[in-house]
């Protein structure tokens, strides 16, 4: 019994310090607003996205001196989700970070429906990718501004469409002042649920081929996690969805996982695979039932 319970309980720990670390990536979505420091070439073409196709092709990246991604090769057809876990600095959130080419590569190429993400323009290729973070920025302004946010010129036809899909229209019904409600500073006025739902919502409005979840679920209630999952995926139907995640609870039902480790996928498969594997996803998933029955 004793030899169960302490890898069980050693990896306890690690979870422990990958869910704190989780808040981490929230600061790769500031750098949405920091220029990037990798140079367009002068003769950047804009990128055109049809299906929405990833590639990574024998992707090496490191940071200073240290590589952190290693020889990573792995796709995301059109309309799959996939999804990315691993342990804390396992590599996930650069492996995003490279997507949006905040940084070049050393070796490898990362391609979208074919064309070389070095061949793009800066603004073509984040504004085909939506990103959904944990902790999404509102304005201190009405609902209805918060969500238009996502592409200014959408209907109001276009807004109530999205707000359906994010399942926000029935909380949105019984608020005395409907979509003029303010949020307050920050959106302090609205839960973490609803806050993710109104930028599912703005990215549903931004109609993105692709889009990148940070884990959108953490810290919310059993209830509004569930109104959440809904919304994601209502929104990722049909589009190329890539999801970083660390509860694996929440991404059982994706098409493919990769299981990240020092910046190389050590196993890849569904959920049920993963689990029949007995490896490092299995090992994960014991210890996360466990903490969540506890
Ligand atoms: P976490 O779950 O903790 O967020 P992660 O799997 O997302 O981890 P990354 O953030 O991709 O991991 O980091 C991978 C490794 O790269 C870590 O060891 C980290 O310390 C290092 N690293 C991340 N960003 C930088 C940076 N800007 N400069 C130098 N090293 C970095």
């Amino acid at each position: 019994m004793m030899q169960i319970f302490v890898p069980l309980n050693f990896l306890g720990f690690v979870y422990r310090e990958i869910k704190a670390s989780m808040a981490n990536i929230e600061k790769m979505f500031d750098l949405l607003k920091i220029k990037s420091q990798v140079p367009e070439s002068s003769d950047a073409s804009v990128l055109k996205v049809d299906h929405g196709d990833i590639e990574f092709n024998g992707v090496c990246f490191s940071y200073d001196e240290r590589q952190i991604i290693k020889n990573l090769n792995f796709a995301v057809r059109a309309g799959e989700k996939v999804a990315i876990v691993g342990s804390s600095g396992a590599g996930k959130s650069t492996v995003a970070k490279l997507l949006f080419r905040f940084y070049d590569i050393d070796e490898g190429s990362i391609r979208i429906d074919g064309q070389d993400i070095q061949t793009v323009t800066h603004h073509s290729l984040r504004s085909s990718i939506g990103v959904v973070p944990q902790d999404c920025v509102l304005f201190n302004t009405s609902l209805l501004e918060n969500v238009r946010y996502g592409r200014p010129d959408a209907s109001e036809q276009e807004v109530s469409e999205a707000l359906r899909l994010a399942h926000l229209d029935s909380f949105i019904s019984q608020l005395p002042n409907g979509l003029d409600t303010e949020v307050g500073e920050r959106g302090l006025k609205l839960s973490g649920g609803e806050k993710q739902r109104v930028a599912i919502a703005r990215t549903i409005l931004k109609q993105p081929k692709i889009l990148l979840f940070d884990e959108a679920t953490s810290s919310l209630d059993s209830h509004s996690e569930k109104a959440v999952l809904e919304a994601i995926e209502a929104v990722s139907k049909g589009k190329t969805s890539l999801m970083i995640a660390h509860r694996l609870s929440t991404i059982v039902n994706a098409d493919r996982i990769l299981v990240l480790e020092e910046g190389e996928v050590r196993e890849q498969g569904s959920h049920a695979e993963l689990l029949a594997l007995g490896g490092l996803y299995s090992r994960l998933w014991a210890v996360q039932q466990h903490e969540e029955t506890e």
